[in-house]
Order: C-alpha cells, then sequence, then structure tokens
C-alpha cells in the first residue's frame, strides 16, 4: 500500500534502527528528497536544488528522463527478467551498442549491477587471460568495496578492511597539484607514470596480471593526469605483458565531454569498466574487451540480475538520449564555462587552491594560507550552498575537494547562479 510521510527526522530515526551504521549521508539538517526533474531535485518541502552531484555521476541524462522513463516503464509492462539462461535480445542490443562507441577493439562484454562487480569480473578475466595474480593500482583510485576491489582501493577512508587481499602494489597517481614525487609537469617527464617500472621490479614478484587506473580520479579528488600520462603508462605495461584495465564507472557516457574518459589520452585499453551512467539510474554494471581476450573466458559465468531486460532496455535509451542530445559535446562545452568561472574565483579567493577536471567533472581543492586541507570550511560552504539550494559534493583523502559532477544537461542559467552564490559565500564568510 501506500507509504506514510516519514520527514527528514522520520527517515533519520529508521535509518539508526535499521540500517547499518556504514550507510553515511551528507549534511548536518538533510532534507528528504521527493522528486527529480532533469538536473534539479526537490525536497519534502517543494524547495527546489540545482543538482551538481548526479548521484555520483549516473544520472547523466537528468533525472526522470521522459525517454528513459517510458523505455523502463514498456519493459517492465512486458517481461521484466528471465536471467541469461534463457533468449532475450536487450542484452544483445546492448552489447552491440556498446561495441560501436567503446575505443578500438573492445567489443565483447559481460553485464552485472554494479562497478564494484565490473572491477571484480575484470580482475578475475585478466587472471584467467594472463595466468598470472597480482595487480598494481594507483593510490588515491577507487574500484568498490568488495574484498578484492577494496584492496585495490587506495583511499584510507574507504579501505574499511583491515587485511586486505594480497599481491596488489600501489603506485603514486598523478596528482600534479601536490605531486607525489615533488615535481612540476612538464619537466617531471611524467616521472609518475615512470614508478610503475619501479614498482613493477620492486613491489611485485613478476606476476602482475593487470593494473587497474580511472581516467580521471573520482573519489581520489578529480585527479586528472597530464596529456601523455596513459600512453606512457601503456607503454610501460605492455613492455611487461600487464593489462591496462581502466575504470570508467565514473568518467564514462559523456562526464568528462568525450564518450569516454580514457579518449582524452588517445589509448586504448584492454579492459574497461562501466556501470553508474549507463542505465541513468536503475542497477548497472559491466566489463569489456577483446576479442583474444574475452576468448580466455568460457567457463559458465552468470549474474543473476546483469543485462536484465529492465536494465538493457534502460541503457539502450540512455545511449539513445546521450548521442541524439549530444551530451558528450555539451558536457565539453558547459564544463570549459564553468571552469572558466571556477578558475575566476580561484583570481579573487585563494581559499580556491586548484581547479581542475574534465567537461562536467571538476573539483576545486580547497586550501588554507599554508596550503593545508581546508576540510571544515569545505562542510561550511556545502551546508551554506545547499540552503541556497545548490547541491555539490566532497572527495579526496583529505575531504577537501568540492566536486561538481552536474546532469549533463544544466544550462548557462544554472552555472552563473551557481558561480554567483557560491561566490556569495566565498565572500561573506564560511
Ligand atoms: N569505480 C569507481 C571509479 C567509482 O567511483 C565507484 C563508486 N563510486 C565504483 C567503482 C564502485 O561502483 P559501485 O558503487 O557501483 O559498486
Amino acid at each position: 500500500g501506500k507509504q506514510a510521510f516519514l520527514g527528514p527526522e522520520g527517515i533519520l530515526e529508521k535509518k539508526r534502527e535499521y540500517l547499518i551504521p556504514c550507510v553515511y549521508h551528507f549534511y548536518s539538517k538533510p532534507m528528504q528528497l521527493v522528486r527529480g526533474e532533469m538536473q534539479y531535485l526537490y525536497d519534502h518541502t517543494g524547495k527546489k536544488y540545482l543538482d551538481c552531484v548526479a548521484g555520483i555521476s549516473v544520472i547523466n541524462c537528468g533525472h526522470c528522463h521522459p525517454q528513459i522513463t517510458r523505455a523502463i516503464c514498456d519493459q517492465v509492462n512486458t517481461l521484466q527478467h528471465t536471467t541469461t539462461i534463457y533468449l532475450t535480445q536487450n542484452i544483445v542490443n546492448l552489447a552491440e551498442r556498446l561495441a560501436s562507441i567503446t575505443p578500438g577493439r573492445l567489443k565483447k562484454s559481460f553485464f552485472c549491477a554494479s562497478g564494484t562487480e565490473a572491477n571484480e569480473g575484470a580482475a578475475l578475466l585478466a587472471s584467467i587471460f594472463t595466468g598470472r595474480h597480482e595487480f598494481i593500482s594507483l593510490r588515491q583510485g577507487l574500484h568498490g568495496r568488495t574484498k578484492l576491489t577494496m584492496s585495490l582501493t587506495g583511499l584510507s577512508m574507504w579501505r574499511t578492511d583491515t587485511s586486505p587481499v594480497g599481491g596488489i602494489s600501489f603506485a603514486p597517481n598523478a596528482y600534479c597539484y601536490r605531486c607525489p614525487l615533488h615535481k612540476s609537469y612538464p619537466e617531471c617527464d611524467l616521472a609518475c607514470a615512470n614508478e610503475i617500472e619501479t614498482v613493477i621490479k620492486t613491489s611485485s614478484s613478476g606476476q602482475v596480471a593487470a593494473m587497474f587506473a580511472e581516467p580521471i580520479q573520482g573519489n581520489g579528488g578529480i585527479i586528472t593526469p597530464p596529456p601523455g600520462y596513459f600512453k606512457r603508462l601503456k607503454e610501460i605495461l605492455e613492455s611487461y605483458g600487464i593489462l591496462l584495465i581502466v575504470d570508467e564507472v565514473q568518467t564514462g557516457f559523456g562526464r568528462t565531454g568525450k564518450m569516454f574518459g580514457i579518449e582524452h589520452y588517445d589509448v586504448e585499453p584492454d579492459i574497461m569498466t562501466v556501470a553508474k551512467a549507463l542505465a541513468n539510474g536503475t542497477p548497472v554494471g559491466a566489463f569489456m574487451t577483446r576479442d583474444e581476450i574475452a576468448a580466455a573466458y568460457t567457463r559458465p559465468g552468470a549474474s543473476t540480475l546483469g543485462g536484465n531486460p529492465v536494465t538493457a532496455a534502460a541503457s539502450l535509451a540512455t545511449l539513445d538520449v546521450i548521442t541524439n542530445s549530444n551530451l558528450p559535446a555539451r558536457a565539453a562545452e558547459s564544463g570549459s564555462y564553468l571552469k572558466q568561472g571556477l578558475a575566476s574565483l580561484q583570481q579573487k579567493y585563494s581559499l580556491l587552491g586548484d581547479v581542475r577536471g574534465l567537461g562536467l567533472m571538476l573539483g576545486a581543492e580547497l586550501v588554507r594560507p599554508d596550503n593545508s586541507p581546508a576540510a571544515q570550511e569545505l562542510d561550511n560552504i556545502m551546508e551554506n550552498m545547499k540552503d541556497r539550494g545548490f547541491l555539490i559534493g566532497k572527495t579526496g583523502p583529505d575531504r577537501n575537494v568540492l566536486t561538481f559532477l552536474p546532469p549533463l544537461v544544466i544550462n548557462r542559467e544554472d552555472m552563473d547562479s551557481l558561480l554567483n552564490n557560491l561566490e556569495d559565500v566565498l565572500k561573506s564568510g564560511y
């Protein structure tokens, strides 16, 4: 039957009672979100918010996009679920569609229900293909919440497991603002990428199957590698027979101004993982690879809900919207406008130590005069912006990076009002 209205207090009470406490939330006085419409969200009082989080890079097409909603409803009303032991057609049409937009030879897909699962599956595939079992990962990367993917994660906040899986070595990331090798680009000659070779030679037993990397590290703090980084990385990995697994869970499907984040670096990964924005809000995950690697994985593999008719219909409709509305190009254009706006705030307010990112995956690292992380200041700004009707995210190991990941349909007026309100908050104190 119809649920009684709880309100924020009622939700918090039930949350404390019935959810595992690891399920955390933002804001000291959170609102209850009840409705979404394209780039906007509405709370229980009818208050409207500009959503600059998009469910963490999920709602690229906008909330409740009518075309996607219709595709989901039509499919739910016809055939909801069967598992892949029976033939249905949405899953193969989706795989064919993905093959047409993925870089290079990435052609064959396996579908599951989350980004975590996609990365688990990609790791397994790499081990099957190479016959090796070690991995390399980047500091500040995030790849999931299971035993292995958490062990591949380079952010202690997200490494809850105190006894991680072995055989994983971490390499310094391409964090130019606070270079882990204390160098600066381009004089550094991509020292952080070169460092991968040292990691292979010193921290592994020489049996590395694959390296995991996000094109732009999302939870790591919108860490955006400089040009040439992934080319160098790929060359080194290839010389050791190590596969490159690119985690596009957050960067995929137009977010960075291209269909996939790795396209900015002109590199073909051996395996690519996706989730989130592929289905614009219904649970989805997938990994893709080329024929040669796929051919190694012949033993039965099944994900009960992976590629189910509803999710696959949602994904097909989402890809239609992304392509037909030119969302990657719109993200590139809007992103450069928003980034310019943030950069001009940076000129006036030294709190904004660094502005970075590509397309509509942008971050502003907040720092104190001594360059230390301004995490409390960030929380105050976030609360203040929420009261003004703007939902912004935060990431980074020190939780001092304001993140802007709006639906890709955000317009000039939205961005002007976001920037004006942010300036007011920066001016009036935080
Ligand atoms: N990879 C990246 C880059 C992510 O940002 C996330 C989630 N934030 C994941 C993997 C895990 O995805 P999921 O939550 O769908 O399991």
